[in-house]
């Protein structure tokens, strides 16, 4: 038999299946291409169930329980998936809280005005927590995420900008609006340029500028027209902080020369949770005037589960009115300045569970927990001299304090001793393990890890580094120590299989340069193909 050039799982296994005796009526029975049976309706029935309609009559909900949840096991264990950022543990009780709150929405503001409190009283402590000047006069909202917040945050700035151009009678159209951030920012922030039409200006990034923004570049970006600067507190790639100081220092130099003040906003998915805790000497929030907005993700590192962010105004002079909505609803007003309409309340309430749960105390002795297993992580990594690490969370401050560590010993414990950052490692082969095994594919130590359970990716730094790719890890919660050991152990073996010329994981990496693979469950049905989206831009001053 000749082999063909491509075989269809999904018509395969039909074709492989058992046909009843009167094979042209297998369909009606049952076994029509889109439907699958499970072992256990058995018990309850032999009907199967269509993958891709509505099944005419239901089926009971223990064994849909039991065909779903099966199914789902498929999916990767989010205890070990070391690509995400989301927390992936939430404390019994908490769990509680959720399930009985499932059925609130938060919108509904007159029906649960207590829900709407305790969501007040979390944009309070986030306010207070990031040093707004008066947490009675800031504003804020939960959101989906970050990405709903930056969009908020943005738009307000876009506004803000509109109005003072009118204000002078210039115009808002020739030549439009523009927004200013490094390329390695976050595909939300770009989304907010393409769609509320802002031209996107990406300053490079580069190994000098520790791979995010370089606030004496983003200077050149810069100009009447730009409604704010976007600085992120927590590079997705790396981790490093971006440096919001420098870049406000530059920019009130700009407003003394020109006149022109122009905003920052500080993207803080991550780091709002992480730098508060870990690092308070570091100013980056609200205690500078020019940071007008930020917003984070509670589903990060603010510990609630995924579906909550925030953004917070350091007052509402910075979010214009017509950005916020009255609802006057049965007899009283209510305020709306988010996105979405209807959305759970249940995962602000776990977010202000966590907020009295753990305290500052709580979520600084995590973060400094995160830290540690970081740098244990980083440092085990560049000592096996296969790999060098491009996150800096492991090395000393400065480097007086690197050259006297041997002399002294530093207190390697004490986490001011190292540059800020998040619990993120970010790493690559080594140059000599590039030189000595050129044939052998990074890209490997995501597969060959997945094989054992870990998932960590290998991705592409920035547009303007696309040649370097790395591996990144995010140290979370659930990341423990033992886990981190394991990991390590894991990580070098792999690799040396990998460079060991002559075994199997050695020739499937040299295989895998000549050839693609790609990955297929099922028909893709409601699923765009590939090239049917336009690519996020990579070039500066793009036109959004
Ligand atoms: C995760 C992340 C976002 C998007 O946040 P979501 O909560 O996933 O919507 C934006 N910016 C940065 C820096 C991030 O890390």
């Amino acid at each position: 038999m000749a082999l063909s050039k491509h075989v269809h799982p999904d018509r395969l296994i039909q074709e492989s299946k058992d046909k009843p005796s009167g094979h042209a009526i297998h369909t009606l029975l049952g076994g029509s291409p889109g439907d699958y049976s499970h072992a256990y309706s058995g018990r309850y029935g032999t009907t199967s169930v269509p993958k891709y309609k509505i099944p005419s009559t239901g089926t009971d909900e223990e064994h849909v329980y039991r065909t779903i949840h099966d199914e789902l096991s498929l999916d990767g264990s989010p205890l070990l998936n070391l690509a995400s950022f989301v927390q992936t543990y939430l404390p019994e009780k908490a769990e509680k809280l959720v399930q009985e709150n499932a059925y609130k929405n938060l919108i509904d503001q007159d029906e649960y005005p207590m829900t709407q409190v305790i969501h007040t009283r979390c944009v309070s402590m986030l306010a207070d927590l990031w040093h707004a000047p008066s947490t009675h006069g800031a504003i804020g909202t939960a959101t989906t995420g970050s990405s709903e917040a930056i969009q908020l945050g943005g738009l307000a700035m876009k506004r803000l900008w509109q109005q003072r151009r009118k204000e002078k009678n210039l115009s808002i159209h020739e030549p439009g609006p523009n927004i200013v951030m490094g390329s390695n920012a976050q595909v939300a922030l770009e989304k907010f340029a393409r769609y509320f039409d802002v031209e996107c200006r990406l300053v490079p990034i580069s190994k000098e500028s520790r791979y995010r923004l370089d606030p004496q570049k983003a200077m050149q970006y810069i100009d009447e027209n730009t409604i704010g600067v976007f600085v992120i507190l927590g590079s997705t790639y790396t981790g490093h902080y971006e440096p919001v100081k420098e870049m406000a220092d530059l920019l009130d130099e700009y407003e003394k020369n020109t006149g022109v003040s122009i905003p920052i906003h500080v993207d803080a998915a991550s780091g709002g949770f992480v730098a508060p805790f870990a690092s308070p000497k570091l100013v980056w929030d609200f205690k500078i005037h020019r940071v007008v907005s930020i917003n984070t993700s509670g589903h990060k590192f603010g510990l609630s589960p995924v579906g909550v962010g925030w953004v917070v105004w350091r007052s509402k002079h910075f979010l214009p009115k017509d950005l916020i909505f009255e609802l006057h609803y049965l007899g009283s007003v209510e305020y709306s300045f988010s996105l979405n309409f209807s959305r759970p309340a249940s995962p602000i309430i776990a977010q202000y569970f966590m907020f009295l749960h753990l305290g500052f105390a709580g979520y600084r002795a995590v973060a400094l927990q995160d830290l540690k297993n970081a740098r244990t992580l980083s440092r085990a990594l560049e000592k096996s001299g296969y790999y060098e690490v491009l996150s800096e969370i492991h090395r000393p401050v400065s480097p007086i304090i690197e050259g006297v560590k041997s002399a002294l010993r530093m207190d390697e414990g004490d986490v001011e001793n190292y540059v800020p950052g998040l619990p993120v490692v970010a790493f690559r082969f080594s140059e000599a393990l590039r030189t000595q095994y050129p044939d052998v594919d990074q890209k490997w130590i995501q597969t060959l890890l997945r094989s054992k359970g870990w998932i960590v990716p290998n991705y592409e730094l920035a547009p303007d580094l696309s040649d370097i790719s790395i591996l990144r890890v995010v140290v979370r919660e659930t990341a423990s120590e033992v886990l981190i050991e394991r990991l390590v152990t894991d990580i070098i073996d792999i690799t040396e299989s990998l460079i060991k010329a002559d075994t199997p994981a050695h020739a499937l990496s040299v295989l895998s340069n000549s050839q693609g693979h790609g990955r297929r469950h099922e028909i893709r049905h409601g699923v765009l193909d590939e090239g049917s989206g336009s690519t996020s831009s990579g070039t500066y001053a793009k036109q959004c």
